[in-house]
């Protein structure tokens, strides 16, 4: 990391606790970051970092501070937004499409989503069921429900995974396409899906009901989903364990305050031997794992980042989180237990991590398989 590079984590730092740090309760309770929010975050630049080349390890702070924020929920939200769903326009948009949403995106003034999930496919996605009909003119009618969908409550647009062709058995992938399509349009509903964690990220299935997608809106080739999935998938799997290692670094901050702090009988809890042990093991392995995380990110300044790389990544930082929340919680005994503290939301929101963007059967089934 250059001087300029620590620079930027300092602004960084100060940047989030001057913007999401006061607002991230409120932000949870109403489910989703609001407009001026997004706006903010917009102003101050940080929904334009770059995704490819040098400037990348900028992102990487970016995302490790965002996951130091503490709220899982709210990285999750921008992370998808200005990295996730993102990436499907930066990779594939063609000008006229990168041109008609990245200002919006990284003003912040145009939220995205990403909708793939769908309640009969999940890790596996032979069961897609989300059709895009071709019409004669050569637009799409769209109909199919989308899950769990972050940032579903306020997207402006999806980006969506749908069937563009008859698959025989099995093959679904290879005729099926990413599309845009924007929340205004006839058709579109969202139902709330409240979760266990994850509060701030918006979680919503997206209902599509014949909805009429200009043929201008398909992203790259037709029926190339499967290379766009593979691609960015690995993409979406850097950024998700970047924002898992920032975390869990807040996750141990917390408990080693917490342990200097409290007291059991007349000393402090981090006098005790076996607090100390658990404390250290704790951080030997987050220092392994960010190590990891910072090769991650300098593999994709390089243009190098591979599957195996960002599969072990986000598998061993979203196991860890759980670990790390476990112990960060049991340490601070019935007060970390309460509904409302922030060990127990650290906890919650870290079984999400386990979940989302790919569940751990299916990475190690990868990793072996990559050999
Ligand atoms: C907090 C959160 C946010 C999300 N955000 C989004 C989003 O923004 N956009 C979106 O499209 N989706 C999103 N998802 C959906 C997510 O991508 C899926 O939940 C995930 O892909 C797993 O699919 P599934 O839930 O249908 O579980 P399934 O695929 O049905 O799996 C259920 C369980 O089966 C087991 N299993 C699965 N595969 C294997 C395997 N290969 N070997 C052995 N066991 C296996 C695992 O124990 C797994 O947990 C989100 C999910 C969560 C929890």
């Amino acid at each position: 990391m250059t001087e300029d590079d620590l620079q930027f984590r300092e602004h960084v730092r100060s940047a989030l606790a001057g913007l999401v740090l006061p607002r991230a309760e409120s932000w949870e309770a109403a489910g989703e970051v609001d407009r001026q929010g997004w706006l903010a975050l917009g102003d101050l630049g940080l929904l334009d970092l770059a995704h490819a080349g040098p400037g990348f390890m900028r992102s990487a702070v970016f995302l490790d501070e965002l996951g130091r924020t503490g709220y899982t929920g709210i990285r999750a939200a921008i992370g998808v937004h200005a990295y996730m769903a993102r990436s499907y326009l930066e990779l594939f948009g063609n000008e006229e499409q990168q041109a008609a949403y990245l200002p919006g995106v990284r003003s912040g003034q145009r939220i995205a989503a990403l909708a793939i999930t769908e309640e009969n496919a999940g890790s596996d996605l032979r069961n897609l069921a989300t059709r895009a009909e071709v019409c004669a003119d050569g637009s799409y009618l769209v109909f199919g429900t989308k899950s769990y969908v972050a940032n579903g409550s306020c997207a402006d647009f999806f980006v969506t995974l749908a069937k563009t062709g008859q698959a025989p058995a099995g093959k679904v992938l290879s005729h099926a396409s990413m599309l845009l399509i924007d929340a205004g349009l006839p058709g579109v509903t969202r139902h709330e899906q409240p979760m266990l964690g994850w509060r701030g990220a918006g979680l919503c299935a997206v209902e599509f009901t014949g909805v009429p997608v200009h043929a201008n809106r398909l992203l790259g080739r037709p029926n190339r989903a499967l290379s766009q999935l593979m691609k960015a998938l690995d993409f979406e799997r850097l950024v998700a364990g970047l924002l898992a290692v920032g975390g869990i670094g807040y996750c141990l901050e917390l408990l080693r305050a917490f342990a200097r702090e409290h007291r059991i009988g007349d000393s402090p809890m981090s006098a005790r031997q076996a607090v100390r042990q658990q404390i250290a093991e704790l951080d030997c392995e987050l220092e392994l794992i960010g190590q990891y995380a910072r090769h991650a990110a300098r593999q994709q300044c390089l243009g190098q980042l591979d599957t195996k790389t960002a599969s072990v990544l986000k598998l061993k930082s979203a196991e860890f989180a759980v670990l790390a929340a476990q112990r960060c919680l049991t340490c601070h005994g019935a007060r970390g237990y309460q509904r409302d503290s922030a060990v127990s939301r650290l906890y919650r929101d870290a079984i999400g991590g386990v979940i989302a963007g790919g569940v751990s059967e299916l990475l190690r089934d990868m990793i072996y398989e990559l050999g």
